[in-house]
Order: C-alpha cells, then sequence, then structure tokens
C-alpha cells in the first residue's frame, strides 16, 4: 500500500485490526515521508528509530483491543515526554529532557500509539504564525509561502502535509484553531478542565487546554475520547462524566438551535470570510438545524482582555526560568547577572515582550487598573456565553479573520498578529469548548474554517455540528506536496 500516510486514522486502525497493515508498516511510511519534508521544519526532536522499535514490539504481541494500536504519532513540543527532550520552542529548554510524561500524552501511548518526535511551535505557545519559535518558522503544506498558523503551527503542518496521522496541540487563545483553519484540519479545544495540564509546559494557566487535531471529525473526537480523563494529578481537573465521544458521534442535529452573534461580524472583516459564514449557516439549516440570531456584547473586550491575562499568568509562570533549577544558563558575574543573562539570552523578543507586560500589569501600581480589570471583564465575556445559551445550543463563527498570512508579514506588527485571535480568545476566556473545521478556500485557493463553540462539557455536541456538517460542506484540502524531493 503506497497511499498509508494518505489514509485516515480511522482506515488505518481498520486496516491494523484486519491485519492489511503492520505497525511497522504504517511507522515507516510516516517517517520515510517525514524526513522527506525537512523543508517544512514541522519537526524539532525526531524519535524514529525508538518508534520503529515499539513497531516491531507491537508487531510481535498485537493488541488490538486498544484505541490506537500501533499508530505513529507526532505531537506538539510542548507535552513533556519522559527521557525525550521537551524544549517549549525555546532556547531556554533546548536541553530540557524530562523525567515525567504528560498525562495526556500517557493517555495516548496506553492506547497503542507510538511517539514519531516533538512538533515545532511558537516559543511557550505564544504567536500565531509559529515564526516566535527558537527551532525557526515552520512552512504550510499549502503554500510554502504562508505560516501554519500558531501556535500549534508544527501540529498543523505536520498534520495537513501527512506526517503524522492525529496530532495534539494546546490552545490559550486560539492556537489548536486558528492553524487548523490556516491548514485545512479540524482542530478542537476542549472544554477547561476537561483534558489534564499535568506535564505540559505552562504558559497561562487559567486558559491553557490541550486538544486533539485530525483530518477530519470523527478522528478528532476518537482522540478527544483518549485524552479527555479525570486526573488528580491537575488540580484544576474536572471529574464529570465523559462520552464515548468518537461511538456517540450523530449526524442528526436535526432541531438543534445554532446562534449567530452579531459581534462577530468584525470591522474590515474579507468579504470570502462573510461568504464563508453564511454558507456555514445554509449548511447548518439543510442540516434541520434552526439558525437564531444572538448578541455577545462584550465581544470587543475580548482580545484586549486576553492580552493581559494571559501575559499576566504567563509572567508569573515563566519566572520558574533563571538558570539554577533546570534549562539553559548564561554565566554571569554574579547571582542577579546570571539571572538576567540567562532570561535575555534565553527568551525570545516576543516571550520577553509577554514577561514585561505581564510583570506591568500585575504590579502594584496597576494591578487594580490592568488585572482586575480584566478579570471583571472577563466574568462578563462568560456571563454573555451563559445567557446566549439559554436560547441557543450553540453558536457558529469564522475560525479566523482571514486566510493564512505570508511568512513575515506580520512578525513585526505585534497587534495586526494578536488580532488573528480576534474569534478565538473569547471561547478561552469563558473556558467553553471550541472546535474548527474547514469550510472552503478563498480566492487564492487558501483553506478557510469555521468555528463551533459549544456549551461547557458540550464537546459531543459540537463534534456532532461538526460531523454533520463535515459531510454537507466535502472539503478538499487542496495540497500538491511541493515540499517532496
Ligand atoms: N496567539 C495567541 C497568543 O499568542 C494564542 C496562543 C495560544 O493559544 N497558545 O497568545
Amino acid at each position: 500500500m503506497s497511499d498509508i500516510t494518505k489514509q485516515s486514522l480511522s482506515s488505518l486502525i481498520k486496516n491494523i485490526k484486519e491485519k492489511k497493515l503492520s505497525s511497522v508498516e504504517i511507522t515507516k511510511a510516516f517517517i520515510d515521508r517525514s524526513e522527506k519534508s525537512n523543508e517544512l521544519n514541522a519537526y524539532i526532536t525526531e524519535d524514529y528509530s525508538s518508534a520503529l522499535d515499539k513497531a516491531k514490539k507491537f508487531d510481535q504481541k498485537p493488541n488490538l483491543d486498544l484505541k490506537l494500536p500501533g499508530i505513529p504519532i507526532a505531537v506538539k513540543d510542548l507535552f513533556c515526554t519522559k527521557n525525550i527532550r521537551t524544549t517549549a520552542g525555546s532556547k531556554i529548554l533546548d536541553n530540557f529532557i524530562p523525567t515525567y510524561e504528560s498525562t495526556i500524552t500517557q493517555n495516548i501511548w496506553n492506547e497503542g500509539a507510538i511517539l514519531l518526535g516533538k512538533l515545532n511551535c511558537d516559543e511557550f505557545a505564544m504567536g500565531s504564525s509559529n515564526e516566535t519559535s527558537f527551532y525557526g518558522n515552520v512552512q504550510n503544506p499549502i503554500d510554502k509561502n504562508l505560516v501554519p498558523g500558531g501556535s500549534s503551527g508544527g501540529s498543523a503542518s505536520a498534520l495537513a502535509g501527512q506526517l503524522t496521522p492525529i496530532t495534539i496541540g494546546t490552545d490559550t487563545g486560539g492556537s489548536i484553531r486558528q492553524p487548523a483553519s490556516f491548514t485545512g484540519t479540524v482542530g478542537l479545544k476542549p472544554t477547561y478542565g476537561s483534558c489534564s495540564r499535568y506535564g505540559i509546559v505552562a504558559f497561562a494557566s487559567s486558559l491553557d487546554q490541550a486538544g486533539p487535531m485530525a483530518q477530519n471529525v470523527k478522528d478528532c473526537a476518537l482522540l478527544q475520547e483518549i485524552i479527555s480523563t479525570y486526573d488528580p494529578k491537575d488540580s484544576t481537573s474536572i471529574n464529570f462524566k465523559r462520552n464515548e465521544y468518537s461511538k456517540d458521534l450523530t449526524n442528526n442535529i436535526k432541531g438543534k438551535r445554532i446562534g449567530i452573534p452579531k459581534e462577530y461580524r468584525v470591522e474590515d472583516m474579507p468579504k470570502e470570510i462573510e461568504e464563508l459564514w453564511q454558507k456555514g449557516i445554509q449548511f447548518v439549516k439543510d442540516c434541520g438545524a434552526e439558525i437564531v440570531d444572538i448578541s455577545l456584547p462584550h465581544t470587543s473586550y475580548a482580545l484586549p482582555t486576553y492580552y493581559i491575562v494571559a501575559p499576566a499568568e504567563a509572567s508569573s509562570n515563566l519566572a520558574r526560568y533563571d538558570g539554577v533549577k533546570y534549562g539553559f544558563r548564561a554565566m554571569g558575574e554574579n547571582l542577579i547577572d546570571m539571572y538576567e543573562k540567562t532570561r535575555s539570552e534565553g527568551f525570545g523578543a516576543e516571550v520577553q515582550r509577554r514577561i514585561m507586560i505581564g510583570t506591568y500589569v500585575l504590579s502594584s501600581g496597576y494591578y487594580d487598573a490592568y488585572y482586575l480589570k480584566a478579570q471583571k471583564v472577563r466574568k462578563l465575556i462568560k456571563n454573555d456565553f451563559d445567557e446566549a445559551y439559554k436560547k441557543v445550543d450553540a453558536i457558529l463563527t469564522p475560525s479566523t479573520p482571514s486566510s493564512a498570512f505570508k511568512i513575515g508579514e506580520k512578525k513585526d506588527d505585534p497587534v495586526s498578529m494578536y488580532l488573528n485571535d480576534i474569534f478565538t480568545v473569547p471561547v478561552n476566556l469563558a473556558g467553553l469548548p471550541g472546535i474548527s473545521i474547514p469550510a472552503g478556500h478563498d480566492d487564492k485557493g487558501y483553506p478557510l474554517g469555521l468555528q463551533i463553540i459549544g456549551k461547557a462539557f458540550d464537546e459531543q455536541n459540537i463534534l456532532n455540528i461538526a460531523y454533520a456538517m463535515e459531510e454537507k460542506i466535502d472539503f478538499k484540502n487542496k495540497i500538491s506536496d511541493w515540499w517532496i524531493k
């Protein structure tokens, strides 16, 4: 079978279960393609030879009852992997080899999956284009001049480029949904507290959430089923009854009420995004759901609120990188000098910017004016959603205000970069689940995504809506394998 890497996760699993393919054959195929894909720069650390060893071991004694039997997977380099370097895209963690495994990756290995390697990402997940990574930018398989989105840019590029059949990312303000939208893939940001944060390098702890990325909704549902577990090791993990998301998946969404928030019709929104949204509305109607106009009045405050809360938490989380306990250390004349040099040399410009903003908004003179105010506005944003959900079952919006932009285009303009998150950050601030599905192309042939936002813990519902829409949309990614020589 020469087309192994083109297959969806579900079909790979079926082929393994029916003994038409072995884990070694599948693993070799993905390694081979990954090796030919260096130009994308999707990987930071490769672990191919131990992946092959694990595949051989699996084939000797295959356990076909597992959910990911012998399936090779590459993951974002923000998840700690025991004995395998974990950098978070930063120089400061360039030599960091964790002695423990994140709960989410452990869940995946427990189901029989095999680690292929660690995928590139923005430094400490701060970015929307993967250009803040110490390990260089990542190319979008759609077009070599395009960013793949960020911060899970390596994950999105590897997935769309078929270097991994599925992957996991993290989403603090949009880092799963935005790159999914830029690469024509599916990405789910789960409800805050549903997937454990244990062993994930922290960015902004009250917003960070890991989630699945896949080529289609069904694969995404299966991965969510595996990674969403209660974890006593994460104090914010919530013990609720979880669905078997892939088994319970249905395309019957008749009678569902879908809200269209007028505040998401932002100024200067490109015509093609508006058209995509209208198309989405029609698809939802065709599936028998009902459209309801709603208002989320505090939407315009979400972005400024996020860019206070997230840097504040980041400045506190990143205080631990001081050159003493682990990670990079620059030599200094005394302790303070060593701290300063370590942090100036170890962190990139965007991370330093966030630390400065965060420290500023938390400082005693400005705490009330910025941080406290932002927390209050955050509550108002959450209240808007609560109010809306009295009338609707889910909300439909575009995922991003544009298609993928060019590498370098926004790099020197942080505010225009931050504007990318305009449709995704409200969801993180409110702790809700949101999924991005590919829904069309712009006139250049670049993919565009639609976002479905759910009530807290209602992942099944948004997966079902996405599943029903996916069938109607019948999206085909336009990838020519240009990077494979
Ligand atoms: N682009 C946003 C930021 O830079 C979101 C990042 C994320 O979700 N990790 O903060």
